[in-house]
């Protein structure tokens, strides 16, 4: 059989521990062999961030705005410890910050649905694609202990004209002040990636804030993106026949509980941070959980939305078996190859992408999984196998499909 050609090179990003042996391994036994895999490689695990001061991450980010698709290994963040354990010249920072600084993107994080694995909420039957806007908000806010009786007052001093003054209250007693901004530009490019995110995956989107209490700040968010989406998205959104739509937080909350899935859920910093993790956890693992930032331009950045597994890591280290889930990063591969097949019009690209999203999916069905996904499958027989094994069932699944 003579492997499928690639025309523009995927940008590879290569990352650390656990999930740097899972990626070698999905290489060799689930792409290479069918694939005459073109990337464009850079080594961001930690050792080499280190080398080249960095170099490597900004250099990577440049080659995805070149190329427009990248799919990334899960990487170390180094803190105090990291630092002495691979002894660093510095305390470098989040290469996803990094990255996501460059290409100024938003992060979209929906599960990979299996049929034995149920969802904790038992209308859910499609993936919920949550989108956090990723810059401002409290996460960038001034705060101060108020210790005694005083006024605050909320002061804007314009380049040109009149200073703008507000009490923000008289306090008689002590207390708390937060002072928080966002700027339009951010919250445009957020709107822009999430329309274009439920263009591109045929999804609804819903958007929701506060802005029956706060009248200016979620307000703005709300008439940004009512006013992109009347210009820009109507019409595009009616050709599809997907919908969008802007409701309460609270009100999106009850909705999502009692849908059944498969929209997009645009969600400010805070609410993206918390409903995140409730979203994860409700479909049952971190392990299964996919991740794509996609930037304003069209870009896109495909990885797993866990860590690098380190606990794993360190078993592997003593030479013990390790039973770490491939799911999502293979689906950061296959995301990635059928992105670039989309673009470069390489149908069989998209095709073998589907194929071993559905070995894969199949092997689980047939009950055969790693360690996390045996506690949370229904199905009545069990086999646990290690990583390396459970990719090899892939294998033979993807080719009695090819
Ligand atoms: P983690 O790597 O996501 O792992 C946390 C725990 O979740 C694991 O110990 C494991 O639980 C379980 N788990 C996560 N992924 C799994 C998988 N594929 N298969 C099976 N179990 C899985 O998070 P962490 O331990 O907090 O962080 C480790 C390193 O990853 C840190 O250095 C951090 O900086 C980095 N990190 C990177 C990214 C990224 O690059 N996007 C994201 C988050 C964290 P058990 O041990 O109980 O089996
Ligand atoms: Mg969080």
């Amino acid at each position: 059989m003579s492997k499928i050609q690639m025309n523009v090179p995927l940008v590879e990003m290569d990352g650390d521990e656990m999930t740097r042996i899972i990626w070698k391994m999905i290489k060799e036994t689930l792409l290479e062999p069918y694939v005459e895999l073109k990337t464009a490689y850079y080594d961001l695990g930690l050792k080499n961030r280190d080398n080249t001061g960095d170099r490597v991450t900004i250099d990577a980010a440049a080659a995805t705005k070149k190329y427009g698709v990248a799919v990334k290994c899960a990487t170390i963040t180094p803190n105090a410890q990291r630092v002495e354990e691979y002894n660093l010249k510095q305390m470098w920072k989040s290469p996803n910050g990094t990255i996501r600084a460059i290409l100024d993107g938003t992060v979209f994080r929906a599960p990979i649905i299996v049929d034995s694995i149920k969802p904790f909420v038992r209308t859910w039957k499609k993936p919920i694609t949550i989108a956090r806007h990723a810059y401002g908000d409290v996460y960038k806010d001034v705060e101060y202990r108020v210790e005694g009786p005083g006024k605050a007052e909320l002061v804007f001093k314009p380049e040109a004209g009149d200073e703008h003054r507000e009490t923000i209250f008289n306090f008689k007693d002590k207390g708390v002040i937060l002072g928080m901004h966002n700027i339009d530009r951010s919250i445009v490019s957020f709107a822009r990636s999430c329309f274009n995110y439920a263009l591109d995956t045929n999804q609804d989107l819903w958007f929701a804030a506060k802005d029956t209490i706060s009248k200016k700040y979620d307000h703005t968010f709300k008439d940004i993106f009512n006013e992109i989406y009347e210009k820009e998205y109507r019409e595009k959104f009616a050709e599809k026949k997907i919908e969008y739509f802007y409701t309460l937080i609270d009100d999106a909350v009850a909705r999502v509980v009692r849908s059944e899935g498969g929209m997009i859920w645009a969600c400010k910093n805070y609410d993206g941070d918390v409903m995140s993790d409730l979203v994860a956890t409700a479909f049952g693992s971190l392990a299964m959980m996919t991740s794509v930032l996609m930037s304003p331009e069209g870009y896109y950045e495909f990885e797993a939305a866990h860590g690098t597994v380190t606990r794993h890591y360190y078993r592997h280290l003593k030479g013990e078996e390790t039973s770490t889930n491939p799911m999502a990063t293979l689906f950061a591969w296959t995301g990635a190859l059928k992105k670039r097949g989309e673009l470069d019009g390489l149908e069989d690209l998209v095709g073998f992408g589907d194929k071993l999203e559905a070995a894969s999916i199949k092997t689980i069905e047939a009950g055969i999984m790693t360690k996390d996904l045996a506690l949370l499958s229904n199905l009545p027989e069990k086999k646990v196998v290690n990583t390396e094994d459970f990719l090899l069932e892939i294998k033979k699944r993807l080719d009695n499909q090819l």
